[in-house]
């Protein structure tokens, strides 16, 4: 699919671009994802991610995060493998690397706090992965946008607009009033996909080729349907040729699931992250 500038991406682009399932695949031809993230008061974001992206068809997650979140998060989350970290600030260890080395793509930030760290600067530097980078893993990468410019895999930022405000040193008004050409601006420069996520979401590739997303409600505006979204994105990334594609169908799932929620067994008011990834089977019927 060629895409001309700001396409609204619709059901028929979805069809068009979405991966076929191969009837002889097995867990590590659906794809090998990382969620790293989880501090000791956030469990709930990588549970969330890891979920959404097991829930989009991975094959395999795997969630890197602090010893002492791995019963939570694993209870929440039988599926995954967990890789235990001392911290998530500490420099990645060898034995780190060589554990992250048959990964497909790696999802970063999700509740992983503020506090100084060393850790995606390792990622950037030693794993030539396709990384996504969002919620606080965005305060990260902000000192970081130069190494980021050198990473051999592609890089996915996935700001809301506060988030884009802080990268762009803009104020959240400004980034509303022009978010198409602060999104290009800023992809264009740091040669990096931005996911501009609102009401509408605004997609947009280095080389400023733009789509909108319009799917979703404000049943959206909670805690937590962002690290949904980033699982959700984790496994497209690892399934798609064309990574714009990739995003556009994540945040088409993504809104979708939560439209069809909304019209039946939820409103807006009731409608929590974890009922978004529960919906997405209803949307995958509707694309086969
Ligand atoms: P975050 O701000 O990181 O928690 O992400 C929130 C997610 O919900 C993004 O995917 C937004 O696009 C979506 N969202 C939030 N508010 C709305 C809204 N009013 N209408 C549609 N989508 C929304
Ligand atoms: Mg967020």
């Amino acid at each position: 699919v060629k895409h001309s500038s700001k396409k609204r991406w619709c059901k028929k682009y979805v069809r068009a671009t979405f991966p076929k399932r191969d009837k002889y695949a097995h867990k590590g031809s659906n794809g090998r994802g990382l969620v790293i993230g989880g501090q000791l008061t956030m469990p709930g974001a990588i549970v969330l991610a890891a979920r959404a992206a097991l829930r989009s068809g991975a094959g395999l997650i795997t969630v890197a995060t602090v010893k002492e979140n791995i019963p939570i998060v694993s209870s929440s989350c039988i599926e995954a493998t967990y890789h235990l970290l001392p911290n998530l600030t500490n420099r990645l260890t060898d034995r780190d690397l060589e554990a992250f080395e048959k990964i497909d793509a790696i999802a970063v930030g999700m509740g992983i706090g503020r506090e100084d760290s060393q850790l995606l600067s390792d990622l950037i530097e030693k794993l030539d992965k396709p990384l996504l980078i969002d919620a606080d893993g965005l305060y990260h990468a902000k000192p970081l946008l130069e190494p980021l410019l050198q990473h051999k895999a592609p890089v996915v930022i996935t700001p809301h607009y506060g988030e884009m405000a802080m990268l762009t040193d803009k104020t959240v008004p400004e980034v509303k009033r022009s978010p198409f050409s602060i999104s290009r601006q800023f992809a264009e420069k740091h040669q990096l996909y931005v996911v501009l996520k609102g009401k509408y979401t605004v997609i947009t590739a280095p080389d400023g080729e733009q789509i909108v997303s319009d799917q979703g409600n404000a049943g959206l505006a909670k805690g937590g349907t962002g690290d949904v979204l980033s699982g959700i994105l984790l496994t497209m990334v690892m399934q798609h040729k064309e990574l714009l594609s990739a995003l556009a169908n994540g945040c088409y799932l993504h809104g979708k699931s939560a439209d069809y929620l909304v019209e039946e067994d939820h409103t807006e008011r009731d409608l929590l992250a974890t009922d978004v990834i529960e919906g997405l089977s209803q949307v995958f019927r509707t694309l086969s």
